[in-house]
C-alpha cells in the first residue's frame, strides 16, 4: 500500500460534546442573556452584589459543606489530583527511594495508601469541579473576612456546575445555576421572606408560567434530631413495605425517605409523623413569622411537610419552586436556611440563607411557553457593486453600526439579485443599495424588504430615516 492510499483510509475522528454537556447556540443564547441580565437587574434592586467564584475548589470543601455521604459528593463529583509540579517531584522521589520495582508494587497494591500519603503530605491537592456554589460563597465569606462588613452580606452568582448524574430532559452533567446567599446578621424571618420574594420577582419579570412555591420548616439542632429518631422508629415498623432505596435511607438519612417518588411508598409516607408537629417553640414561631412575612409581600405559597433537605446544616426554612413544561424534573429553584455552614467551614457562627435556580430548566420552561426569542435578523444588508461603491459601503456600515444598527456587509461584490436573496435569508429589514449611480449622485437607495418599496436617501439622511421607520 502506498502512503497516499493509507492516508485515505484514515478517517479523522469527529468529536462530539461529552454526554450530559451541550453547546448553547444562537438564537437560544439571546434568551440566556436576557435571563441573566434580568437577574443582574432584579437582584441589584434588592441590594445584592455579584460574586464570581472559581470553577474548581478543594474536594474537601465540598465533602465538608455538602456532606461526604450525599450522592453529590460520593458519586457525582468530577474530581482529579491537581497535577502540580511538586506532585511529579514527589512521584520521582518515591521512584528513587523504592526503586522501580518497589514503586510499582506500592502503587499497584496500595493505590489507596499512595493517595492517602500524597494527600497527607499536601504535595498534591484533590480538586473537584464545583457541584454547587454555596460552599464556595461561604469559603469566600470567611477568606475575605466579610464578617467585618456591614451585615448581612448579600451576594449572588451565576455559572456552570458539574454533577455526574444520569442525563435526561432538564438534567445535565454541566448545568447552570443562578443563586444568591444572605450571610451574617440575624435570622429574622423577614430575611427568609425577602429572599423568596426576590426569586418570585425575578420569575415574574421573566413571565415564567405555572410558578408554584412550596415551603416548609425542618427545625433546628434542637428539635430535628428528636423528630428524625421518631421518624426512623416509625419507618422501621414499615420497613418491609419500602423499596431498597428507602430501606437504606432509614439508616443513613431518614428525612430523605420523604423525598421518595416511588408510587407504592406514597400511602405509607403520608401516614408518617410530620415535622410541623414536632418543631420546638422557637422554630415554630420562626416558621409562623416567615409565613406572615410572605403574606405581607403577597407571595403565594403552599406548605409541603415533605419538603426536606437531607444535609445536617440546613435548618428551619426550606423552599422549592416548580414551573410548567418541565416533566419530571420540574424544580427550577431550591433554597433554605443554613445557619451552621460557615462555622462548619472554620468561620465564626454566621446566619445564612440562600437559593439556587436551575437556569437550564428556567430556559426550558420559558421556551415551552413560547417565550423563546426568534433569530435576530439584521437591520440593514448593504448590497454594493463596483469598486467605487466598496469604500462607500464600508463607510456606511461603520456609521450605521456606530448608531447601533446590526449590519451585514458582504465581503465580496455580488450581483444585486443574489444580494437581495441573501438579505432576505438573513431576515434583514432593509437593503441599502450602493451602485455606481448611487455613489456618483450621492442619492442612496433604501429598500424595505417587507413590502418591496424603495426610496432615495442621502448619506446625511440615512440614519435619521432608519430611526424614523
Ligand atoms: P440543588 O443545588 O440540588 O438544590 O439544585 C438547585 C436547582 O438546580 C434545582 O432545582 C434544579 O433546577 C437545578 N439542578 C440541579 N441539578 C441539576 C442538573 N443535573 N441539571 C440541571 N439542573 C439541575
Amino acid at each position: 500500500m502506498n502512503e497516499g492510499a493509507a492516508k485515505k483510509e484514515e478517517k479523522p475522528r469527529r468529536f462530539q460534546a461529552i454526554r450530559g454537556t451541550r453547546d448553547l447556540l444562537p438564537p437560544e443564547t439571546a434568551l440566556w442573556n436576557r435571563v441573566e441580565q434580568t437577574a443582574h437587574e432584579v437582584f441589584a434592586t434588592f441590594g445584592f452584589g455579584e460574586i464570581r467564584l472559581p470553577i474548581f475548589e478543594p474536594t474537601d470543601l465540598f465533602a465538608r459543606a455538602v456532606g461526604g455521604d450525599t450522592d453529590i459528593v460520593s458519586k457525582e463529583m468530577y474530581t482529579f489530583a491537581d497535577p502540580a509540579e511538586n506532585y511529579l517531584e514527589y512521584i520521582q522521589r518515591q521512584l528513587r527511594e523504592l526503586g522501580h520495582e518497589g514503586y510499582s508494587k506500592f502503587t499497584n497494591e496500595n493505590p489507596e495508601k499512595l493517595r492517602q500519603e500524597i494527600h497527607d503530605r499536601s504535595e498534591v491537592m484533590l480538586v473537584s469541579l464545583r457541584p454547587e456554589a454555596t460552599a464556595s460563597v461561604c469559603r469566600a465569606y470567611i477568606e475575605h473576612g466579610m464578617q467585618q462588613l456591614p451585615q448581612p452580606v448579600k451576594l449572588y452568582y451565576m455559572g456552570p456546575m458539574f454533577r455526574r448524574e444520569r442525563p435526561q430532559k432538564g438534567r445535565y452533567r454541566q448545568f447552570y445555576q443562578i443563586g444568591a446567599e444572605v450571610l451574617g446578621g440575624s435570622d429574622a424571618p423577614a430575611i427568609d421572606a425577602e429572599v423568596i420574594e426576590m426569586v418570585m420577582t425575578f420569575f415574574d419579570q421573566l413571565e415564567l408560567q405555572g410558578v408554584q412555591l412550596e415551603i416548609n420548616s425542618i427545625g433546628d439542632r434542637n428539635c430535628r434530631p428528636k423528630y428524625v429518631e421518631l421518624l426512623r422508629a416509625e419507618l422501621l415498623k414499615v420497613k418491609d413495605s419500602l423499596g431498597p432505596d428507602s430501606q437504606r435511607r432509614i439508616e443513613t438519612n431518614p428525612l430523605r425517605v420523604l423525598d421518595s417518588k416511588v408510587k407504592e411508598e406514597q400511602a405509607i409516607i403520608e401516614k408518617l409523623p410530620r415535622i410541623g408537629d414536632h418543631l420546638c417553640k422557637e422554630c415554630a414561631e420562626h416558621y409562623a413569622a416567615v409565613k406572615r412575612e410572605l403574606d405581607l409581600r403577597a407571595v403565594k405559597y403552599r406548605e409541603n411537610w415533605r419538603l426536606v433537605r437531607g444535609l445536617d446544616y440546613y435548618m428551619r426554612t426550606t423552599f422549592e419552586i416548580t414551573a410548567q413544561g418541565l416533566g419530571s424534573q420540574d424544580a427550577v429553584c431550591g433554597g433554605g436556611r443554613y445557619d451552621g455552614l460557615v462555622e462548619l467551614l472554620g468561620g465564626p457562627p454566621t446566619k445564612g440563607i440562600g437559593f439556587a435556580i436551575g437556569e437550564d430548566r428556567l430556559i426550558l420552561s420559558l421556551q415551552e411557553s413560547g417565550k423563546a426569542p426568534v433569530a435576530q435578523g439584521r437591520d440593514v444588508y448593504i448590497a454594493w457593486m463596483g469598486e467605487n461603491a466598496r469604500a462607500t459601503a464600508v463607510r456606511a456600515a461603520r456609521e450605521l453600526r456606530k448608531a447601533g444598527f446590526s449590519v451585514e456587509l458582504p465581503p465580496v461584490e455580488q450581483k444585486f439579485g443574489k444580494a437581495l436573496g441573501q438579505a432576505d435569508k438573513l431576515g434583514a429589514k432593509y437593503t441599502l443599495i450602493l451602485g455606481d449611480n448611487e455613489v456618483t449622485s450621492g442619492e442612496w437607495t433604501l429598500k424595505t424588504l417587507a413590502d418591496g418599496t424603495q426610496r432615495k436617501v442621502s448619506e446625511q439622511q440615512l440614519i435619521a430615516e432608519l430611526k424614523k421607520m
